[in-house]
């Protein structure tokens, strides 16, 4: 059984859902199809919750007026017979009246907003089901919601969908097409949660692990994972294959085509995943295994948002268990680091997380002198295959960055990463030098319209 999710702009116009379905169905094996809200859903469910934190009714009620009747419009044309209509109406009319009740509560929580976020993924699945139904495919649609489980920590639990899951598998062998939402899950208080933003790709990972799916495929609006951020960069090309340490560090380190810790349980049990292009599904895309091809420097992502923090000891040379009181703090605060340095006094580290950064910091002074954090930093990360062996990788990297200022370097704890701290206004700067250095666009594209 295979895996397939698609994103927002895969499912956002009528004539999307309907390639959906040619390309669900064409391949004939038996599949969970996971689906995304339509895109600018859950941008517009999410303003919705802040006019209703806010107050602002009249606001409020607009932006409801204005996504129903996008649906209202987006149901004429998906569905092509009466009946299939009249069912799309009472989904659209059911979901909304709960968004206006969801909304109309105040206080308005953190609760009622994951309430309110969560209407995206059961719309978008509930219509595409209705859609299957009135084109006779064979298919069923399975509440995420039902099995689909974050502990306190707001880790997935993976036992838990492989056994809820597994079971309702078992009711259903009969259909071909299992239907499913992404994005959403449920809170060991029993309430509705979700994985953040851009979570349907962790869905789509979690559920391939848990049923060890033969395959994962990821379905966008692009052709694969690209050597380097489109949205940034101009020549950039698909990356046909990935190792999975290599795609988890881009997705980790900012890649935004994968959800940032999409390749851990598909790593975790071996299921590949396969990058696709809806609007171009005859393209390659990307292939992540466990294999890795020997090409020294396939990738660069950018992680933005960063805070470094530069810590000194008090206590001066040779001070054992420095880096232990240091990092228990971080611990304490539930506080991930991304990057570190370290010289024979001095520790710097990187955070993406700035929440506690004020409880940190007042500890951390109780031993340790402290310059002033720089905030507002980008983690420029460099992946391929650096082996101890291969020659003068770091040497391009720092020509390349030649003319701009580097806050930090990280090179060496795993031989997939090169790390590099600039300050964000410099991160367009830099992805441009170390793309026309470290890439030859033009014979990649030649590969890429040869055999591999
Ligand atoms: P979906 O809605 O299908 O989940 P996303 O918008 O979340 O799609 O992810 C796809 C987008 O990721 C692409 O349109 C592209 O702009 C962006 N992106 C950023 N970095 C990369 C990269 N290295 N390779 C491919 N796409 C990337
Ligand atoms: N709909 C959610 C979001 O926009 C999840 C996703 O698209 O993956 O973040
Ligand atoms: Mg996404």
């Amino acid at each position: 059984m295979q895996v397939w999710k698609f994103g927002g702009t895969s499912v956002g116009k009528p004539e999307r859902m309907h390639s959906i379905r040619t390309l669900i169905t064409a391949d004939k094996g038996r599949k969970i199809v996971v689906l995304s809200a339509l895109s600018g859903t859950t941008n517009a469910l999410l303003s919705m919750g802040e006019s209703a934190k806010m107050g602002n009714d009249a606001e409020l009620a607009q932006k409801i007026v204005d996504l129903r009747t996008h649906y209202q419009v987006f149901i004429q044309e998906l569905y092509s017979t009466p009946e299939s209509l009249a069912k799309g109406q009472n989904i659209v009319e059911s979901e909304f009246s709960f968004i206006q009740s969801v909304t109309s509560l105040r206080p308005f929580t953190l609760k009622q907003e994951k309430e309110l976020v969560a209407q995206g993924e059961l719309l978008s699945t509930q219509l595409f089901q209705a859609y299957l139904e009135e084109q006779g495919e064979s298919s069923v649609l399975l509440p995420a919601l039902d099995f689909m489980l974050i502990d306190a920590d707001q880790e997935p639990v993976l036992s838990f969908t492989e056994e809820k899951l597994g079971e309702m598998l078992r009711q259903h062998t009969n259909k071909q097409l299992v239907i499913t939402q992404g994005f959403i899950c449920r809170n060991p208080r029993g309430e509705v949660d979700n994985l953040k933003r851009g979570g349907s790709d962790y869905t789509a990972s979690l559920i391939g692990g848990a049923i060890r799916a033969e395959e994962i495929q990821i379905w966008t609006d692009i052709d694969g994972m690209h050597n380097n951020d489109p949205r940034v960069v101009k020549k950039t090309f698909p990356i046909r294959e990935l190792a999975f340490e290599e795609a988890a560090e881009l997705a980790y380190f900012g890649a935004k085509i994968l959800h940032p810790s999409t390749i851990t349980p598909a790593k975790l049990r071996g299921v590949p995943v396969r990058l696709k292009n809806t609007m171009e599904p005859a393209a390659f895309g990307t292939l992540i295994a466990d294999n890795t091809s020997d090409r020294d420097i396939k990738a660069i992502a950018a992680k933005d948002g960063i805070t470094a923090i530069y810590i000194h000891s008090t206590r001066m040379l040779n001070a054992y268990g420095f880096l232990r009181r240091v990092f228990e703090i971080f611990e304490k605060y539930k506080t991930p680091v991304d990057m570190i340095t370290t010289s024979e006094v001095s520790v710097s580290v990187t955070i993406d997380n700035p929440e506690h950064l004020d409880e940190i910091t007042a500890e951390l002074a109780q031993f340790a002198d402290l310059e002033e954090h720089d905030r507002d930093q980008t983690i420029i990360c460099i992946v391929g295959n650096f082996s101890a062996d291969k020659e003068g990788i770091a040497l391009k990297v720092l020509e390349a960055m030649k003319a701009i200022p580097i806050r930090m370097i990280s090179y060496g704890p795993s031989e997939h990463n090169i790390s590099l701290l600039v300050h964000a206004k410099h991160k367009a700067e830099a992805l441009n030098a170390l793309n026309e250095r470290l890439f030859h666009y033009e014979d990649a594209m030649k590969g890429i319209f040869t055999a591999p």
